[in-house]
């Protein structure tokens, strides 16, 4: 009678194993399946018979040998569950994901736990791996990443240029500032600034106007070279971080963008506008105690090209 309650125990537990939403696979210390659960069965396509007592490596060689034999060792040994999780290995079995909300995955994401399974003396013979699908949960993960990602891009960007916006080019401006402190190598800054850009507005239009902001972020961002840190810090006003450069190299540099805007032209209704820009470059120099004042220094090299009649780069030596 008792022995009848036990099969019929044993009969359930069995019919649940085989039903219950997650991978069930029960091998032995040489990788040899013994249990093949129906949700192993589904994914896989491959049935139970099949399965047991094959090395479960040779069937799925995607799973590295080596890394599956540190696992079950310390499994084995410690007498513990082991994990593994999407982010560290996406997966352990490859298998194609159905999920219809999910349906963008090309496979199913995985969460693996090892459980030691022991015999009447305590000995760990087999490892039972449960595998959860976590399809779901990665793919969320990696669209609020994605969209951290476009935001942060978003926060740092300025709508009119796409270059980089005011706030965040001070925020490099302070850490090239910093890299200086520590470094001592030579960083150069150039402000420019449109010459009589409320002309242009008054006479073209406002959207006109944008149009020569584009217009000027672009001849920027094709002669900056790779290191250069090109930022929209005002209306028509932008600022360059000249990394590993001089005054002499700035001066060069500056001059160059100066050509540049006045050899474009723009148009408007088929009427042909140009437009000059004056520049200010700035060195770090022990003089300079703060970004803040390296930006002053700057602004004061502008100012001076301004004065002296604009078009032209200006610079004072502190
Ligand atoms: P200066 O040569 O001394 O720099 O003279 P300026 O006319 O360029 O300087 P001012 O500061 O008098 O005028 C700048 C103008 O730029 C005023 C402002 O309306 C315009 N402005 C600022 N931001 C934008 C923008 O995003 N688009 C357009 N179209 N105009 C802008
Ligand atoms: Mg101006």
């Amino acid at each position: 009678m008792s022995a009848n309650i036990e099969l019929k125990d044993i009969h359930w537990l069995i019919d649940m194993v085989h039903n219950i939403d997650v991978g069930l696979v029960i091998i032995d210390k040489d990788f040899n399946v013994k249990v093949w659960n129906g949700f192993m069965e589904n994914h896989s396509g491959l049935l139970t018979a099949h399965m047991v007592d094959k090395k479960i490596t040779d069937v799925f060689t995607s799973i590295p040998e080596d890394w599956l034999q540190q696992k079950v060792n310390s499994v084995c040994l410690l007498k513990n569950k082991a994990f593994t999780t999407w982010e560290q290995r996406p997966y352990l079995f490859k298998f194609k994901s159905y999920r219809p909300i999910t349906s963008n995955a090309e496979f199913m994401y995985q969460n693996v736990t090892f459980l030691p399974l022991t015999d009447i003396v305590g000995t760990v013979t087999q490892i039972c791996m449960i595998i959860y699908d976590v399809t779901d949960v990665a793919l969320n993960r990696q669209a609020l990443q994605e969209a951290n990602h476009k935001l942060e891009h978003l926060s740092h960007t300025d709508g009119l240029t796409q270059l980089i916006n005011q706030s965040y080019w001070q925020e490099r401006c302070k850490i090239e500032f910093k890299r200086h402190q520590r470094a001592h190598h030579k960083t150069s800054m150039v402000t420019l600034n449109i010459d009589h850009f409320k002309k242009i507005n008054d006479t073209y239009g406002h959207p006109f106007g944008d149009q020569v902001i584009k217009g000027v972020a672009e001849s920027l961002r094709q002669n900056q070279r790779e290191t250069d840190i090109v930022g929209r810090v005002g209306g028509e006003e932008f600022s360059l971080l000249l990394v590993d450069t001089d005054l002499a190299g700035a001066k060069v540099a500056a001059e160059r963008i100066r050509a540049a805007i006045e050899a474009m032209h723009f148009d408007c209704d088929g009427k042909k506008v140009k437009v000059t820009v004056s520049l200010g470059i700035a060195q770090i120099t022990d003089s300079i105690e703060d970004f803040e004042a390296w930006i002053k220094m700057a602004e004061l090299g502008l100012y001076l090209a301004k004065n002296n009649g604009r078009n032209q780069v200006g610079f004072s030596v502190h």
